[in-house]
């Protein structure tokens, strides 16, 4: 394996709440916290009948930086009243990261199965333009998740960073970047250049890391943690600091295997595999 990149700084891990899924937010900020983790993305069923300020206090009091929330985004629709109540809900979730003290909001940005791709696109610049005024208004950033092809049915049209970077520049607002995730992004020819692009255009906003097994045997909830899988996350790492990213590496994991071992033990697997192959 390549090693482009110094090994991982335990100040720049970031775990996300679903990654643990199984513990509530409270408990998930104290294992972090001990743990030395010191980044945490919410994920917005995390926070879901709480008191979102309080909750964003208790972070911070935990000693965690919040990085992000998921997710927003799902723009496109078949109606008109569809399409609106996407731009309500991303409207509201702008204001709860703004509550809860997170500087971003990830968007998983959405496709309409049967739909031509170039519409849902359309959809989703239309969608993000309606709510930059609440970006403005409380500061809160969105981050374009390019989703790996097999999403673009239902999931996202937006399929490679070099798409996000082409909305980015289409956007033209300080306020939306990308994020990226190696999950979806590893396989990708162009993704030097691209992750070189995205530095140069200021939008390289989040990093998100995991593996992808071989073979997968569920393309949901079968991620791998870092070295598990195919992908040489040091490298792509290497290139996205390169670009000038000095952020968090975001530990993003939906499986069903990992989520059904004790969580301590995977807690300390997270890190292990951190240091080792991130
Ligand atoms: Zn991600």
């Amino acid at each position: 394996m390549s090693s482009s990149a110094p090994l991982p700084d335990l100040d720049r891990l970031c775990i996300h709440t679903i990654t643990t899924k199984s513990w509530d937010v409270e408990t998930a900020a104290k294992k972090f916290s001990a743990a030395g983790v010191k980044g945490i993305t919410v994920w917005r069923d995390a926070y879901a009948g709480r008191d979102i300020t309080a909750t964003g206090q208790m972070l911070r009091d935990e000693g965690l930086s919040i990085v992000s929330t998921c997710r927003g985004g799902f723009f496109p629709g078949a109606t008109d009243a569809d399409r609106q109540a996407a731009i309500d809900d991303n409207r509201r979730a702008i204001e709860e990261a703004h509550q809860l003290g997170a500087p971003l909001v990830v968007l998983v940005c959405g496709a309409v199965p049967g739909q031509p791709l170039v519409e849902s696109r359309q959809q989703i610049l239309d969608g993000i333009a309606a709510v930059l005024p609440d970006c403005e208004a409380t500061g809160v950033k969105l981050g374009i998740e390019p989703l790996h092809p097999m999403y673009a049915d239902s999931r996202s049209a937006v399929n490679t960073l070099g798409q996000a970077n082409d909305m980015c520049e289409q956007l033209k607002s300080s306020h939306v970047g990308v994020a990226a995730d190696v999950y979806h992004l590893w396989w990708d020819p162009a993704l030097e250049t691209e992750i070189a692009r995205c530095g140069k255009l200021g939008a390289l906003f989040s990093f998100h890391v995991c593996d992808w097994r071989s073979p997968t045997i569920d393309f949901l909830n079968d991620r791998g943690l870092m070295g598990e899988g195919v992908i040489d996350i040091r490298q792509i790492r290497g290139w996205v600091e390169a670009a000038g990213f000095k952020g968090f590496n975001e530990v993003e994991v939906f499986s069903n295997r990992l989520w059904a071992m004790d969580q301590d033990e995977y807690l300390k697997l997270i890190i292990e595999s951190y240091y080792q192959h991130t």
